[in-house]
């Protein structure tokens, strides 16, 4: 993808450069946290049903792990690549630290469609990847979880592969089915989580979730949960949309409906009901208060950026806002809650699993709930209170306060 001469990871590192300069960061600390611990490119080859075989290439990267074990998901996309998975690593990295749990930061993919492999296909695949990268991932080293195109049943085979070798091992992937040690309440936490930071947002900026006119870009587990959650709390979801377009309507989608065709198989589009067609264009340029990005990378950039009508955008998908983009946004006096805030809810999901994993000791839904809006909260009021010190986006106080926490753990750790 790449856009504006910008690779994802030297845009997450241009991120990073504003924050550093703000926090006065040395050349060293820079060298150090600019560049990843450990990178594998893996040979996934699969055997597919007709007997042909497809040989794909998949890449797990460790970014920093001086607060804990290596921690992200595994994506399956077409454009999966190695500067990709760096990125998103980093942002793992600056996302675990600004909300506080014990883990650095990682990334996996498998450049692959899996729209064109059968279930047994994305078995063989899963299980094969698993095998590869066997050998860097543990329990307290590195755990992958779900991501784009990635789900539960994903994590369950992994979970499986990993078992066999090691010997019974929920805790080494987290995102599991509740049969095989998941956690009541993950499933739906990222998306929930992203309702939550708009809810602290919406308090801290005097402005009610109440008919606000809320726009989501991708229909995915994100995408339909954080639909789900600002519907329940009084928001009007007037746009959805998913990869072959969207749906509009100013009253408010009823988007049960919506979820109940799309967890059926189908497409946004093809919902019935009361409702214009729109493409995902316009659905990121429509009328509405708060715009959600949940679907793929760089989806706001220099050239569409000033078409937002929205005044806050916020980023449940990772790394949706190029640099140029964000400086658009921001000279138009719309608010970008971050990605590592705003999204944050899966990880810190994550977490509450793998340490019910290790303790063996299940938690009731509603405790997850009210922790990961906890820890939320904390982290949103964090980073409102050093936007407002610093005088700077919350992009950059969110990049800043996690920075100065993975700096101070890599110095004391001998990293420099
Ligand atoms: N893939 C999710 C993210 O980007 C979750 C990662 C995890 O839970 O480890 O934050």
């Amino acid at each position: 993808m790449a856009r504006e001469n910008l690779s994802a990871f030297e845009a997450v590192n241009r991120y990073f450069g504003e924050a550093a300069e703000i926090l006065d960061l040395d050349d060293d600390m820079r060298a150090i946290l600019t560049t990843t611990y450990r990178e594998i490119s893996v040979q996934v080859p699969v055997r597919l049903d007709d007997g042909g075989l497809v040989v794909a290439q998949g890449y797990r990267v460790q970014h920093n792990g001086a607060r804990g074990p290596y921690k992200g998901g595994i994506r399956y996309h077409p454009s999966a690549n190695l500067d990709e998975v760096r990125g998103l690593a980093s942002l793992m990295t600056w996302k675990t630290a600004l909300v506080d749990i014990p883990f650095g930061g990682a990334k996996g993919g498998i450049a692959i469609d899996p729209s064109t492999l059968s279930q047994h296909e994305l078995e063989r695949m899963t299980r094969r990847f698993m095998n590869g990268i066997a050998h860097v991932v543990g329990i307290y080293r590195d755990i992958p979880a779900p991501d784009m195109n990635t789900n539960a049943q994903t994590m369950a085979w992994m979970m499986d592969a990993f078992s066999a070798r090691e010997g019974y091992s929920p805790a080494i992937v987290t995102g599991k089915p509740l049969a095989v040690g998941g956690a009541p309440g993950r499933e739906s936490a990222t998306g929930r989580g992203v309702i939550d930071v708009l809810e602290a947002h919406a308090a801290r900026s005097g402005f009610s979730l109440d008919g606000l006119r809320v726009a989501i870009q991708g229909f995915g587990n994100v995408g339909s949960w954080a639909a789900v959650e600002a519907a329940r709390r009084g928001c009007h979801v007037v746009a959805v949309s998913d990869q072959w377009g969207g749906v509009r309507r100013e009253s408010g989608l009823d988007v049960q409906r919506v979820v109940d065709a799309v967890r059926g198989g189908g497409k946004v589009s093809e919902v019935e009901g009361a409702h214009d067609d729109i493409t995902n264009e316009e659905l990121l340029a429509g009328e509405c208060d708060v715009l959600i990005p949940a679907a793929l990378d760089e989806q706001l950039h220099s050239e569409n950026a000033d078409a937002v009508q929205a005044r806050v955008v916020v980023e449940a998908a990772n790394y949706p806002t190029t640099p140029g983009g964000d400086k658009v946004l921001g000279d138009n006096g719309i608010v970008v809650v971050p990605d590592v805030l705003a999204n944050a809810g899966g990880v810190i999901g994550s977490y509450f699993e793998w340490a019910q994993n290790i303790q063996q000791f299940q938690w009731k839904e509603a405790r997850f709930n009210e922790e990961l809006a906890d820890k939320l909260h904390v982290a949103y009021a964090a980073t409102a209170s050093y936007a407002e010190a610093h005088g700077c986006t919350l992009r950059q106080a969110a990049f800043a306060i996690g920075i100065d926490r993975v700096a101070t753990a890599s110095r004391l750790r001998g990293y420099v």
